[in-house]
Protein backbone atom coordinates (compact mmCIF):
# COMPACT_ATOMS: atom_id res chain seq x y z
CA UNK A 1 0.00 0.00 0.00
CA UNK A 2 1.51 3.62 -0.80
CA UNK A 3 0.03 6.54 0.98
CA UNK A 4 1.43 10.11 0.41
CA UNK A 5 2.71 10.62 3.56
CA UNK A 6 4.42 9.47 6.30
CA UNK A 7 1.29 10.52 8.64
CA UNK A 8 -1.54 8.63 6.54
CA UNK A 9 1.42 5.65 6.59
CA UNK A 10 1.83 5.74 10.32
CA UNK A 11 -2.53 5.65 10.38
CA UNK A 12 -2.77 2.88 7.84
CA UNK A 13 -0.31 0.85 10.00
CA UNK A 14 -2.41 2.00 13.31
CA UNK A 15 -5.67 0.29 11.73
CA UNK A 16 -3.97 -2.43 9.45
CA UNK A 17 -1.68 -3.91 11.55
CA UNK A 18 0.96 -6.76 10.85
CA UNK A 19 -1.99 -7.34 7.67
CA UNK A 20 -0.34 -4.32 5.82
CA UNK A 21 2.78 -3.11 4.21
CA UNK A 22 2.90 0.37 2.99
CA UNK A 23 5.16 2.62 2.16
CA UNK A 24 5.12 6.48 2.05
CA UNK A 25 5.65 8.58 -1.49
CA UNK A 26 6.99 11.74 0.73
CA UNK A 27 9.91 11.61 3.38
CA UNK A 28 8.75 13.92 6.30
CA UNK A 29 11.20 16.69 6.20
CA UNK A 30 9.83 18.12 2.54
CA UNK A 31 7.55 20.30 2.32
CA UNK A 32 4.42 18.03 1.52
CA UNK A 33 3.04 20.55 -1.15
CA UNK A 34 6.20 20.45 -3.68
CA UNK A 35 7.44 16.33 -3.68
CA UNK A 36 9.78 15.67 -7.03
CA UNK A 37 9.21 11.79 -7.00
CA UNK A 38 11.76 9.66 -7.93
CA UNK A 39 10.92 6.29 -10.74
CA UNK A 40 10.83 4.27 -7.74
CA UNK A 41 7.83 5.26 -5.70
CA UNK A 42 6.07 6.36 -9.14
CA UNK A 43 6.79 2.46 -10.44
CA UNK A 44 5.46 1.42 -6.42
CA UNK A 45 2.06 3.38 -7.19
CA UNK A 46 1.44 0.37 -9.97
CA UNK A 47 1.65 -2.22 -7.77
CA UNK A 48 -0.22 -0.80 -4.78
CA UNK A 49 -3.50 -2.61 -3.63
CA UNK A 50 -4.67 0.97 -2.20
CA UNK A 51 -3.19 4.38 -2.46
CA UNK A 52 -4.38 6.83 0.22
CA UNK A 53 -4.08 10.62 0.04
CA UNK A 54 -4.65 13.79 2.04
CA UNK A 55 -6.84 15.36 -0.76
CA UNK A 56 -7.69 18.75 -2.16
CA UNK A 57 -4.99 20.48 -3.37
CA UNK A 58 -2.23 19.26 -0.80
CA UNK A 59 -0.42 17.37 -3.49
CA UNK A 60 -0.36 18.60 -6.53
CA UNK A 61 2.53 16.75 -7.76
CA UNK A 62 0.70 13.13 -7.55
CA UNK A 63 -1.50 13.64 -10.58
CA UNK A 64 1.62 14.00 -12.58
CA UNK A 65 3.06 10.78 -10.42
CA UNK A 66 -0.26 8.83 -11.56
CA UNK A 67 -0.29 10.23 -15.22
CA UNK A 68 3.14 8.98 -15.15
CA UNK A 69 2.30 5.45 -13.50
CA UNK A 70 -0.42 5.30 -16.09
CA UNK A 71 -2.58 2.93 -13.42
CA UNK A 72 -6.03 3.32 -14.27
CA UNK A 73 -7.27 1.51 -10.63
CA UNK A 74 -5.75 4.63 -8.72
CA UNK A 75 -8.93 6.55 -9.54
CA UNK A 76 -12.15 8.03 -7.12
CA UNK A 77 -14.43 6.07 -6.52
CA UNK A 78 -11.78 2.82 -7.07
CA UNK A 79 -11.40 0.39 -3.93
CA UNK A 80 -7.89 0.96 -4.57
CA UNK A 81 -7.98 4.53 -3.98
CA UNK A 82 -8.80 6.96 -0.67
CA UNK A 83 -9.13 10.34 -0.41
CA UNK A 84 -9.37 10.87 3.55
CA UNK A 85 -10.38 14.37 3.21
CA UNK A 86 -14.07 13.44 2.60
CA UNK A 87 -15.21 13.07 6.20
CA UNK A 88 -13.70 15.77 7.98
CA UNK A 89 -14.33 19.32 8.82
CA UNK A 90 -12.62 21.44 6.47
CA UNK A 91 -11.33 25.03 7.97
CA UNK A 92 -10.96 28.21 5.53
CA UNK A 93 -13.04 26.79 2.80
CA UNK A 94 -14.07 30.30 1.83
CA UNK A 95 -10.53 31.14 1.13
CA UNK A 96 -10.72 32.98 -2.40
CA UNK A 97 -9.66 30.84 -5.43
CA UNK A 98 -7.27 33.39 -6.87
CA UNK A 99 -4.16 32.44 -8.35
CA UNK A 100 -1.35 34.46 -9.07
CA UNK A 101 0.48 33.63 -12.50
CA UNK A 102 3.38 31.26 -11.88
CA UNK A 103 2.35 30.92 -7.80
CA UNK A 104 2.32 27.69 -6.58
CA UNK A 105 -0.25 28.14 -4.74
CA UNK A 106 -2.00 25.92 -2.53
CA UNK A 107 -5.07 24.99 0.34
CA UNK A 108 -7.20 27.20 -2.34
CA UNK A 109 -10.25 24.13 -1.48
CA UNK A 110 -9.47 24.39 2.37
CA UNK A 111 -6.87 24.54 4.79
CA UNK A 112 -5.09 20.45 4.21
CA UNK A 113 -3.50 20.70 7.69
CA UNK A 114 -6.17 18.61 8.77
CA UNK A 115 -4.13 15.73 10.23
CA UNK A 116 -2.69 18.15 13.07
CA UNK A 117 -5.63 17.70 14.67
CA UNK A 118 -5.45 14.15 16.76
CA UNK A 119 -9.30 14.54 16.60
CA UNK A 120 -9.53 13.98 12.48
CA UNK A 121 -7.66 11.13 12.98
CA UNK A 122 -11.27 9.64 14.06
CA UNK A 123 -12.67 10.16 10.42
CA UNK A 124 -9.65 9.46 8.84
CA UNK A 125 -9.54 6.20 10.40
CA UNK A 126 -12.97 5.34 9.94
CA UNK A 127 -12.52 5.66 6.20
CA UNK A 128 -9.15 3.34 6.49
CA UNK A 129 -10.73 0.63 8.02
CA UNK A 130 -13.54 0.87 5.70
CA UNK A 131 -11.18 0.56 2.96
CA UNK A 132 -9.35 -2.04 4.47
CA UNK A 133 -12.65 -4.18 5.37
CA UNK A 134 -13.33 -3.99 1.41
CA UNK A 135 -10.43 -5.47 0.27
CA UNK A 136 -9.45 -7.97 2.86
CA UNK A 137 -13.17 -8.50 4.00
CA UNK A 138 -11.99 -11.54 6.30
CA UNK A 139 -9.98 -9.61 7.89
CA UNK A 140 -12.80 -7.02 9.06
CA UNK A 141 -13.18 -8.10 12.87
CA UNK A 142 -9.49 -7.10 13.13
CA UNK A 143 -9.10 -4.48 11.80
CA UNK A 144 -12.10 -2.89 13.65
CA UNK A 145 -10.13 -4.62 16.87
CA UNK A 146 -7.04 -2.37 16.18
CA UNK A 147 -8.18 1.17 15.48
CA UNK A 148 -10.85 0.78 19.06
CA UNK A 149 -7.37 0.14 20.87
CA UNK A 150 -5.78 2.82 18.79
CA UNK A 151 -8.36 5.55 19.23
CA UNK A 152 -8.62 4.45 22.93
CA UNK A 153 -4.50 5.39 23.13
CA UNK A 154 -5.73 8.36 21.13
CA UNK A 155 -8.38 10.01 23.98
CA UNK A 156 -5.93 9.20 26.53
CA UNK A 157 -2.98 11.10 25.24
CA UNK A 158 -5.29 14.18 24.21
CA UNK A 159 -6.46 14.36 27.66
CA UNK A 160 -2.74 14.78 28.53
CA UNK A 161 -1.85 17.17 25.84
CA UNK A 162 -4.60 19.33 26.47
CA UNK A 163 -3.60 19.68 30.15
CA UNK A 164 -0.35 20.20 29.12
CA UNK A 165 -1.61 23.21 26.49
CA UNK A 166 -4.22 24.42 29.00
CA UNK A 167 -2.07 27.40 30.83
CA UNK A 168 -1.12 28.80 27.62
CA UNK A 169 -5.15 29.15 25.99
CA UNK A 170 -5.30 31.98 23.82
CA UNK A 171 -1.62 32.33 23.33
CA UNK A 172 -0.68 34.26 19.97
CA UNK A 173 1.00 33.06 17.58
CA UNK A 174 2.91 33.71 14.19
CA UNK A 175 3.38 30.23 11.99
CA UNK A 176 5.72 30.33 8.51
CA UNK A 177 3.44 28.36 6.86
CA UNK A 178 -0.06 28.29 7.09
CA UNK A 179 -0.21 24.64 8.42
CA UNK A 180 -1.77 24.49 12.25
CA UNK A 181 -4.82 26.04 12.10
CA UNK A 182 -6.45 23.08 13.43
CA UNK A 183 -3.48 22.15 15.71
CA UNK A 184 -4.13 25.95 17.07
CA UNK A 185 -7.60 25.52 17.62
CA UNK A 186 -7.64 21.98 19.27
CA UNK A 187 -5.11 23.34 21.59
CA UNK A 188 -6.66 26.69 22.16
CA UNK A 189 -4.02 29.13 20.70
CA UNK A 190 -4.23 32.00 18.25
CA UNK A 191 -2.61 32.10 14.77
CA UNK A 192 -2.51 35.24 13.59
CA UNK A 193 -1.22 35.39 10.94
CA UNK A 194 1.32 33.02 8.29
CA UNK A 195 4.83 34.41 7.41
CA UNK A 196 3.58 33.36 3.31
CA UNK A 197 0.90 35.18 2.83
CA UNK A 198 0.06 32.94 0.09
CA UNK A 199 1.03 29.26 0.80
CA UNK A 200 3.20 27.74 -0.45
CA UNK A 201 5.18 31.14 -1.69
CA UNK A 202 7.88 32.81 0.47
CA UNK A 203 7.33 36.29 2.26
CA UNK A 204 7.27 39.55 -0.07
CA UNK A 205 9.84 42.05 1.02
CA UNK A 206 7.18 44.34 2.30
CA UNK A 207 5.99 41.14 4.61
CA UNK A 208 9.49 40.85 6.02
CA UNK A 209 9.86 44.45 6.44
CA UNK A 210 6.51 45.17 8.37
CA UNK A 211 5.76 41.59 10.45
CA UNK A 212 8.28 41.69 13.44
CA UNK A 213 6.77 45.53 14.20
CA UNK A 214 3.38 43.67 13.47
CA UNK A 215 4.49 41.20 15.73
CA UNK A 216 5.74 43.17 18.64
CA UNK A 217 2.38 44.94 18.04
CA UNK A 218 0.16 42.24 18.62
CA UNK A 219 2.50 40.71 21.36
CA UNK A 220 3.35 37.67 19.54
CA UNK A 221 6.33 35.67 21.69
CA UNK A 222 6.15 32.44 19.76
CA UNK A 223 6.97 31.87 15.97
CA UNK A 224 6.28 28.56 15.06
CA UNK A 225 8.22 26.82 11.93
CA UNK A 226 8.76 23.51 10.29
CA UNK A 227 11.69 21.46 9.22
CA UNK A 228 11.43 22.34 5.58
CA UNK A 229 11.09 26.49 6.50
CA UNK A 230 13.50 28.76 4.86
CA UNK A 231 15.83 29.07 8.10
CA UNK A 232 17.29 32.85 7.42
CA UNK A 233 13.63 34.08 7.31
CA UNK A 234 12.40 32.59 10.43
CA UNK A 235 15.84 33.52 12.06
CA UNK A 236 15.16 37.34 10.66
CA UNK A 237 11.57 37.71 11.53
CA UNK A 238 12.09 36.22 15.22
CA UNK A 239 15.67 38.33 15.66
CA UNK A 240 13.42 41.48 14.52
CA UNK A 241 10.03 40.80 16.50
CA UNK A 242 12.13 39.60 19.76
CA UNK A 243 9.86 36.42 19.25
CA UNK A 244 11.04 32.64 19.96
CA UNK A 245 11.11 30.55 17.38
CA UNK A 246 10.55 26.98 17.66
CA UNK A 247 10.42 23.97 15.15
CA UNK A 248 7.13 21.94 15.34
CA UNK A 249 7.16 19.16 12.66
CA UNK A 250 4.23 18.57 10.63
CA UNK A 251 4.85 15.30 9.84
CA UNK A 252 5.87 11.40 11.13
CA UNK A 253 9.45 10.86 11.18
CA UNK A 254 10.57 14.54 10.76
CA UNK A 255 12.54 13.90 14.59
CA UNK A 256 13.34 9.91 15.44
CA UNK A 257 11.32 10.34 18.35
CA UNK A 258 7.88 10.66 16.38
CA UNK A 259 7.76 7.33 15.29
CA UNK A 260 4.14 6.86 15.19
CA UNK A 261 1.15 9.35 15.25
CA UNK A 262 0.98 9.87 18.51
CA UNK A 263 4.54 10.19 18.90
CA UNK A 264 4.07 13.22 16.64
CA UNK A 265 2.18 15.11 18.71
CA UNK A 266 4.27 13.97 22.51
CA UNK A 267 6.92 15.58 20.12
CA UNK A 268 4.62 18.84 19.36
CA UNK A 269 3.81 19.21 22.76
CA UNK A 270 7.08 19.17 23.91
CA UNK A 271 8.75 21.40 22.06
CA UNK A 272 6.05 23.73 22.03
CA UNK A 273 5.48 24.26 25.77
CA UNK A 274 9.11 24.15 26.23
CA UNK A 275 9.39 27.86 23.56
CA UNK A 276 5.61 29.16 25.19
CA UNK A 277 6.91 28.78 28.95
CA UNK A 278 10.22 30.82 27.61
CA UNK A 279 12.84 27.97 27.15
CA UNK A 280 14.31 26.85 23.59
ZN1 LIG B 1 0.08 23.81 3.25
Amino acid sequence: MVTTSTDLKALVEAVGGDRVRVESLASPLQDPHAIDLKPGPIARLRTADLLVRIGLDHEPWLTRALRTAGDRRLVTGSPHYLDVSRHVDLLQTETPRLRESGAAHVHAFGNTHYWLDPENARPITRDIEAALARLAPGDQAGFGANRRRFLARLDDRLADWQLRMAPYKGTRVVVVHDSWPYFARRFGLVVVTAVETTPGVGPTPATLATLPQRMKQAGVKVLIAEPSSNESVVHQIATHSGARSVTLISSVGADPAATDYLALFDTNIARLTAALAGGR
